[in-house]
């Protein structure tokens, strides 16, 4: 373990909290973990350290419990964080509203504008707030970074991050379009430069993170310019349990024929919609699985996630007039054939032509499964948020 660039990435979730003791430069994770079911009565902790893994079924009451048994774990399964040389605590934060373009260091100041955003990420915001909170406790003296997963997306123009609604909205509301994802998008970009050899400044790329979360986005000259989550991250594309785009127009119809009220609404949307609402599952290999015995939901289910993802493609081709690469990364975009070539399939005239025996097969590296001709090369990059947060955490804590 080199003493000069190790960052300790924390993503503190409503009810987890997951971390990684991460090398900047190099990307590699010592060590890595996940606290589960936080104040539910029932936790448990995984561990991954240089000795192998480590779980464990204990209760665990607080974000402060579930960091101090991250630091036991560390302290008993290894690697040791005594002789780590943490340069920095790298915090996953979800929304930075319009106040964050870059990653900050962690102060009162951050904290007290991050609880000011906490109604546009009410899940995610106060999560992210208590994990920096106990970690400033326990790390009292090494830099704290924050890095927002809606940074990224502050360079959008105004003609793409606004909504089509009164003006007072966004004037007094900060109701506009603020896209997620960001640090994945990010990663990848700069991986999809390389892989071309030209400067992220020359290169026009649509990104599309598949998760279980999922996004397009339009990036030129390395400045996210267009990208499909919105307000919040159900805009969009299908996902996992969240139906992406949908009439606006439903809720008002919903709540008048069903007597559903705003919670239910959300909760349908964001929870029970997406591929788990058309097949029953929102895991993709579930899905294709099914698909593969023969399940019409699932069939159409796939047809919709890839229908959807190819108009988006098209959209965003249009957006920025000319593209050097379509870039898949996430679970399903890194790992999933069918849905890269359903997507583009029949976009020849576009200069985008997948090559069969390219893309089928399975690899964990970064590569291209464009055909040589292709004008538009398509790459598969995976992603790797928690190294992209521990280098833009190190570059501010140096
Ligand atoms: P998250 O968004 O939570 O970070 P991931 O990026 O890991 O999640 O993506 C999870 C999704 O990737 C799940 O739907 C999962 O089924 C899908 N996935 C994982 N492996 C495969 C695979 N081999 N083929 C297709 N989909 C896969």
């Amino acid at each position: 373990m080199s003493g000069d660039s190790t960052v300790l990435v924390l993503n503190a979730g409503s009810s987890s909290l997951k971390y990684s003791l991460v090398d900047a430069t190099s990307g590699k994770a010592f060590g890595s973990g996940l606290v589960e079911r936080i104040g539910e009565g029932s936790g448990s902790l995984h561990h991954e350290g240089p000795a192998g893994r480590h779980e464990e079924d204990r209760s665990v009451d607080s974000h402060e419990d579930a960091l101090r048994l991250a630091l036991q774990a560390f302290e008993e399964h290894g690697p040791s964080l005594d002789d780590a040389g943490l340069i920095a605590v790298g915090h996953r934060v979800v929304h930075g509203g319009d106040r964050f373009s870059e990653p900050a260091l962690v102060d009162d100041g951050l904290l007290a504008t991050v609880e000011e955003l906490v109604p546009l990420a009410p899940l995610h915001n106060p999560a992210n707030l208590e994990g920096m909170r106990v970690a400033l406790r326990l790390f009292p003296d090494v830099p704290h970074v924050a890095v927002f997963d809606t940074a990224f997306h502050q360079t959008l123009p105004p003609h793409a991050y606004t909504y089509a609604v009164p003006r007072e909205w966004a004037e007094e509301h900060h109701i506009r379009r603020y896209g997620f994802h960001g640090t994945s998008v990010s990663f990848v970009v700069g991986r999809a430069a390389e892989m071309l050899g030209k400067p992220v400044e020359e290169c026009r790329f649509v990104v599309m993170h598949l998760g279980n979360g999922a996004s397009v986005t339009a990036v030129d000259g390395g400045c996210s310019v267009e990208t499909s989550m919105g307000f919040t991250p159900l805009e969009g594309l299908v996902m996992g349990t969240r139906s992406g785009d949908v009439d606006p127009a439903l809720p008002g119809h919903l709540n008048r024929h069903l007597g559903w009220d705003v919670v239910d609404v959300d909760r349908a949307l964001n929870r029970d919609s997406g591929l788990k609402g058309l097949c029953g599952s929102n895991d993709f290999r579930t899905l294709l699985q099914k698909r593969a015995e023969g399940d019409e939901g699932a069939d159409l289910a796939f047809d919709v996630y890839c229908h959807r993802l190819r108009k988006y493609v098209g959209s965003y081709y249009a957006v920025l007039g000319t593209v050097d690469a379509l870039v898949f990364t996430g679970g399903v975009g890194e790992k999933s054939p069918e849905v890269r070539a359903a997507a583009l399939a029949g976009l020849e005239r576009l200069g985008i032509e997948v090559d069969e025996e390219r893309n089928a097969a399975q690899s964990s590296a970064a590569r291209d499964v464009a055909t040589d001709d292709a004008e538009v090369r398509v790459l598969v990059v995976p992603t790797d948020e928690e190294w992209e947060i521990a280098r833009q955490a190190a570059a501010l804590a140096r």
